[in-house]
């Protein structure tokens, strides 16, 4: 384990915090398995190549898609995989963000509310660059699911990206936030 890493400020900290702020279940399962990760808690396995590179027992991983430690390669990847995907092109990002007001229900919620979420962000684009007073097209882009701000605060959002070809005049942009009643 490094010197300075999540799992070690947790290791150290999260009992302290724990008792001053209190943590819901689901940020207290994320905790433990970073904590436990590639240690013996985790149990583990062993590996061995026939060439003679590899021969050891190792600690196994927690595979939390939150942890830093053994989920880097699997982020990678999926960059690597959306990175793909993009068009040769201008992207631009937008954010549609839950009313604040129902972070209390999303939390106990939370696959209705990502679900519901998507389905309307696309929705709301889909009919909106479909009408040919806007762009009357079929439009391509990539969602993802945000849900923490820089603050670490609970901010649930929709990251949009999307590319912009030549045809694109500005208008779109300035109608969807005008028709934001949609969303
Ligand atoms: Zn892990």
């Amino acid at each position: 384990m490094s010197k300075w890493s999540i799992q070690r400020l947790l290791q150290e900290h999260l009992e302290g915090y724990r008792q001053q702020y209190g943590m819901t279940l689901h940020q207290h399962k994320a905790a433990q398995s970073l904590m436990a990760c590639r240690t013996a808690r985790m149990g583990s396995h062993a590996q061995y190549c026939e060439a003679g590179h590899l021969q050891g027992v190792y600690y196994n991983s927690c595979h939390h898609r939150a942890c830093p430690q053994c989920q880097a390669l699997s982020r990678e990847r999926w960059l690597v995989s959306r990175e793909s995907m993009l068009l040769d092109s201008v992207h631009h990002h937008w954010i549609f963000t839950l009313p604040h007001q129902l972070n209390p229900l999303w939390q106990f919620n939370r696959d209705w509310f990502q679900d519901a979420l998507f389905s309307v962000v696309s929705a709301t684009l889909k009919q909106l660059t479909a009408d040919p007073v806007y762009l009357g097209a079929k439009p391509a882009f990539l969602l993802a699911l945000h849900s923490w701000g820089r603050k670490l605060d609970l901010h649930v959002r929709r990251q949009l990206s999307w590319p912009v070809r030549v045809n694109y005049d500005g208008r779109l942009g300035f109608r969807i936030l005008s028709g934001s009643s949609l969303f």
